[in-house]
């Protein structure tokens, strides 16, 4: 019997040495068993078994490990792997990866023994109902039913709710939920005592009924070779198919026979992607089998979710977004990533700085699982592993059935302007299109990446501008709240009425956000019904519902909105699509922003036109000659990565080194340049011209903290985990300097 623990706790530690005390249930622990233990002197956590040994550490006091929590172990030996992998090769604890792996609840803390029982999550319980032996067959009941009508009007009319039950809806023991039966529980209570019916109480969540087969549509010829080319591919497989082409058909087809085999199947999609479309086209398919996993259902559900998984038997879909990839799924077989090129996978804000869809990869991996990339615009990154054989990759280049790609049209901003076609931000061609949409009865969607009314005011008079106090940026006017906001770090103030540095009254708002798009379109077509998303409307998901299905139904002619409308979406009648300024995209201080904005537009010009219609996509830009609008305007992804990929090749950019960033930050500027100029300087003696900088990023603020990064560049061929290690040495040694302790320091390997 093993007389000590490592524990890992929620935190940036290593892992602690407990003892086990004798009996009973420290003979009981397992790896990956969940516990609760003191650490310091006010704080019980909960902790995981990672490693049982007799080796006893040197410090004097060893706590002893207190109760396990759950039956089961939380973790099988994949997942643990999989976190050790994350942690060694993201450079973070164990502890962070468990605090963004394991969900809130399941995971209960508190300062006494008291408080942290009462922090104990059980999931919960619902009653369920089901006839008793005697009742089962139903000629019998609608007979008794017969018989029991004068008498018992109402305990009849329940027992025939109960014979039409939907059966659709029943769980996987063949059991109605109580809560869809119209009655009281007096009448539960009676037809129990009568002898009808069974009441059992259950996790709510183990609805499910049960699988035979499912009714995927049958795929088309084209669509069928990339479904057989999946199947018999030994390496992870890359799919390019445009929008519309049928992707998602063919992750139904694979879906549906992995499911049928008892595998599960998971599904991550960017997380604005989760919208209501895919998640309703696959339950019509899947039923209950689909789990949802994402960042907008509450603690409850998913540390419901996250116990019911634990002990199922297989046969699970879960679509989620990249925390989904925690969730224990044994049987794991297949794992799609969608959208694979999207930046939201990677976790930039907090350790581990993780990039989901790489660790999809490793996870399949670990279960022996298969691995679609799906996309329209493929990350480099995978576009070279294809090149180079390490995926295999299939294209479809055509839209399924009669649905035709759009039209693109650039129209030069300029050019307009000073033929006087340009009316507020838009170009005359913009506005005649829409207003040709409007008169055929069809929608149109307009995207400017940028929230609120105006992205900053400005004095007349002197040239002020209001700014954050605590960052180096900006703030936004937004008119429905009629604040100034920052877009970092969320303060707010009132919009100034005057300057206050010359009392002129004259403040103009500079630059549009989809705010003032919406304002101004209301103007230009003012029968127009016009609805905007954006996150400043869909604080709560029923808001966001409500207006996708508006649109969706035809209620809204002109949805406007950022990111979130490009998208997911599959609006038949949409006919034109407006992106109202290309310029931002064009010019981010990044090298990855010519394919981040082919890869934004294209997606945008993906929703135009989906059905029959010829959609039309207006490109406003004063830049037209730029190559990301000319591959744009040809629909031409190879030449976009061919000419992208031979830049990335001259400077030794991803994909053909990996970059790691480190960000320092501390409110005191002369210190952080002081930390920031040494860090960089013993990184130079061991990574030579490796490292860039320090720099400060283009918002050098943050919250009262000041900001610079390095950068090191590790060539590929070169051994990455000596870089870690090399790494790891120089960053305990910063750390522990005296001078720099309150410098904050973090490390973001593959940085985005
Ligand atoms: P993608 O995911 O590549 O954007 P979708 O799978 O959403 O493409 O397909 C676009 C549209 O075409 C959808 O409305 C879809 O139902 C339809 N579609 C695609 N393939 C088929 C098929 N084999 N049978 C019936 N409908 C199809
Ligand atoms: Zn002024
Ligand atoms: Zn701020």
């Amino acid at each position: 019997m093993p007389l000590f623990a490592d524990i890992v706790l929620p935190l940036a530690q290593p892992a602690y040495c407990y003892s086990i005390p004798e009996g009973a249930e420290g003979e009981a622990l397992r790896v990956g068993d969940a516990v609760a233990v003191q650490f310091g002197p006010k704080n019980i956590y909960t902790g995981i078994v990672w490693r049982l040994h007799d080796e006893r550490p040197s410090v004097k006091r060893i706590k002893p490990v207190g109760r396990r929590l759950y039956d089961h172990p939380l973790l099988d030996a994949e997942q643990r792997q999989l976190w050790e992998w994350m942690a060694d090769y993201y450079m973070c604890t164990l502890g962070e990866v468990m605090r963004v792996a394991l969900p809130s609840l399941i995971k209960p803390r508190g300062s006494s023994d008291e408080e942290f029982s009462r922090e104990e999550f059980y999931p919960r319980t619902e009653a369920y109902i089901s006839l008793t032996e005697k009742w089962r067959a139903s000629e019998q009941l609608a007979a008794e039913c017969d018989r029991i009508e004068r008498r018992a009007p109402r305990r009849s009319q329940i027992l025939r709710q109960i014979l039409t039950f939907d059966a659709s809806k029943l769980n996987s023991l063949g059991e109605m939920p109580r809560r869809l039966l119209d009655c009281d529980s007096a009448q539960i209570a009676a037809l129990r005592k009568g002898g009808y019916i069974d009441v059992v109480q259950r996790p709510r969540s183990v609805e499910r009924n049960a699988c035979v087969g499912f009714s995927a549509p049958a795929l088309t010829e084209a669509q069928q070779r990339v479904a057989d080319a999946i199947r018999s591919s030994q390496k992870v497989h890359l799919l390019r198919g445009v929008t519309g082409s049928g992707k998602t058909e063919i992750y139904m087809n694979l879906i549906a026979q992995v499911l049928e085999r008892g595998g599960d199947v998971l599904l991550l999609v960017p997380e604005i992607a989760l919208t209501t479309q895919l998640l309703d086209r696959m339950e019509r398919v899947f039923g209950s089998r689909l789990t949802a996993y994402h960042s907008r259902l509450t603690p409850l559900r998913r540390s419901e979710t996250y116990l019911r998984l634990m002990g199922s038997e297989g046969g699970e879909l879960v679509i989620g977004a990249r925390s989904a990839l925690f969730l224990p799924l044994r049987h794991l077989q297949l794992v799609i990533v969608d959208e694979e090129h999207d930046s939201s996978y990677k976790q930039s804000d907090t350790a581990p700085r993780y990039q989901g869809r790489d660790v999809a990869i490793v996870l399949a991996s670990l279960y022996g699982a298969r691995v679609v990339l799906g996309s329209a615009t493929p990350s480099l990154e995978s576009y070279a592993n294809a090149q180079w054989g390490k995926y295999d990759y299939s294209t479809l280049v055509e839209r399924y059935g009669s649905s035709r790609e759009p039209r693109i049209i650039i129209s030069d901003t300029m050019r307009s302007v000073k033929r006087g076609e340009r009316r507020a931000h838009f170009n005359q061609i913009l506005i005649n299109s829409i207003s040709d949409a409007l008169q055929r009865g069809e929608q149109v969607m307009l995207f400017q990446n940028r929230r609120g009314f105006a992205p900053f005011v400005q004095c007349r008079g002197c040239g002020w501008t209001p700014r954050c106090p605590s960052c180096n940026v900006t703030l936004t006017e937004h008119r429905s709240s009629e604040r100034m906001e920052c877009h970092y770090c969320g303060y707010t103030a009132a919009v100034p009425r005057s300057c206050p540095q010359c009392e002129t009254i004259d403040l103009k708002a500079m630059g549009f956000g989809t705010e003032r798009v919406e304002e101004t379109i209301a103007e230009l077509f003012p029968v127009a019904r016009v609805a905007r998303l954006d996150r400043d409307t869909t604080t709560s998901e029923s808001a966001y519902n409500r207006i996708v299905r508006a649109f969706e139904q035809g209620q809204t002619d002109i949805l406007v909105g950022t990111q979130m409308i490009t998208k997911g979406f599959d609006f038949g009648a949409v006919s034109v699509v407006g992106v109202l300024n290309a310029d931002n995209l064009l010019y981010a201080p990044d090298f990855r922003a010519s394919e981040r904005a082919f890869q934004l537009l294209m997606q945008v010009a993906g929703r135009a036109g989906r059905r029959e219609r010829e959609g039309v996509v207006v490109v406003q830009t004063s830049e037209p000659e730029h190559p990301v609008i000319g591959w744009l305007s040809r629909g031409d992804y190879e030449a976009m990565a061919r000419s992208e990929l031979a830049e990335r090749h001259a400077f030794s950019y991803p994909p053909y080194s990996r970059l790691v960033q480190l960000t320092l930050r501390d409110e005191n500027r002369q210190r952080l340049y002081g930390a920031a100029a040494s860090l960089a300087q013993t990184l130079r003696e061991k990574f030579g011209r490796r490292v860039a900088g320090p720099v400060a990023p283009a918002v050098d603020r943050i919250r009262g903290e000041y900001i610079l990064t390095i950068q090191l560049k590790i060539e590929n061929g070169r051994s990455m985990a000596r870089a870690r290690e090399i790494l790891r040495q120089v960053m305990d040694s910063f750390s522990a300097s005296s001078d720099y302790k309150q410098v904050k320091c973090s490390i973001d390997v593959d940085v985005q």
